[in-house]
């Protein structure tokens, strides 16, 4: 089990200080603790790239206490993570400050979206065991598919020290994948994809960062299919807020 270093437990009287970068839908300050970093989910919502933006209040708080209880879970479940404690408002936590890998870590329980586009297959295939890919973050190269020779052949440039931490990336994912599947299924929800990023520690761990959300995840309710996550943002439909609203009622009314 992970434990985290004894200095950077003490959150009493930390203090939020500049803002240090501000991505699609979170923003992120440095704090009076070298080692810490606050991290506001804010109400911002995009998709396409930055194609489609516009604002769904309440999903700040809806995603921070959604993440906040699934990075909970996975570190129970033996998953290293930044986070090391709730933050000053109900829509950010204290995480531990790491160097952002540039990769974005795919897994999958069923096929959908860019899967199914690239290979012109149907949705809802199940995979015998869960699928994991790689992609390149980059906004400008519009963040394509990656594979391991090209990950192995460009390791400075993707942050690594060596071939196996390409490994322990794909086993962290495929294990949070049967972590997030009997995690959501205690709320009557099925996941069928999700995005995760991991960073370095300053002593050269890998640990898992960013969210876990229904901004990240493909999530839909187990009796009907209904869809609870940001593809009904990304799909026009009418109520973009209801997903974020009926996964945060599951979680606090359970
Ligand atoms: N995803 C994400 N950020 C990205 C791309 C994908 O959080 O930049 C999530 C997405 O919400 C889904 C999963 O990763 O749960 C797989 O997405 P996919 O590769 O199918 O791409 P998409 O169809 O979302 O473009």
């Amino acid at each position: 089990m992970y434990s985290k270093p004894k200095e950077v437990l003490k959150l009493e009287g930390i203090k939020r200080l500049d803002l240090i970068h501000s991505g699609k839908a979170n923003d992120v300050f440095a704090t009076s603790n070298a080692f810490i970093y606050e991290i506001e989910s804010t109400d911002r919502v995009s998709a396409g790239n930055g194609a489609k933006k516009d604002v769904i209040p309440g999903k700040g708080v809806s995603n921070n206490t959604i993440s906040t209880a699934i990075f909970k879970y996975l570190a129970d479940h033996g998953i290293p993570t930044h986070f090391v404690g709730d933050g000053t408002t109900p829509a950010s936590k204290f995480v531990l400050a790491a160097d952002m890998i540039p990769l974005e870590v795919i897994g999958r329980l069923k096929t959908a979206g860019s899967f199914c586009k690239r290979y012109e297959c149907p949705e809802g295939i199940e995979f015998d065991e869960p699928f994991v890919e790689f992609t390149y973050k980059s906004d400008n190269a519009g963040d394509p598919p990656i594979d391991r020779k090209t990950i192995a052949a460009l390791l400075d440039q993707m942050q690594l020290e060596n071939e196996r931490e390409i490994d322990l990336m794909e086993f962290y994912t495929a294990h949070i994948a049967e972590l997030l599947q009997e995690f959501w299924l205690n709320f009557g929800v099925e996941i069928i994809d999700f995005k995760v990023e991991f960073g370095r520690l300053e002593n050269g761990e890998i640990i898992l960062c960013d969210e876990i959300s229904p901004d990240t995840c493909r999530l839909v309710d187990l009796e009907t299919g209904e869809k609870l996550d940001k593809d009904r943002f990304r799909e026009n439909m009418k109520d973009p807020e209801k997903g974020y609203n009926e996964l945060l009622a599951r979680l606090c009314n359970s």
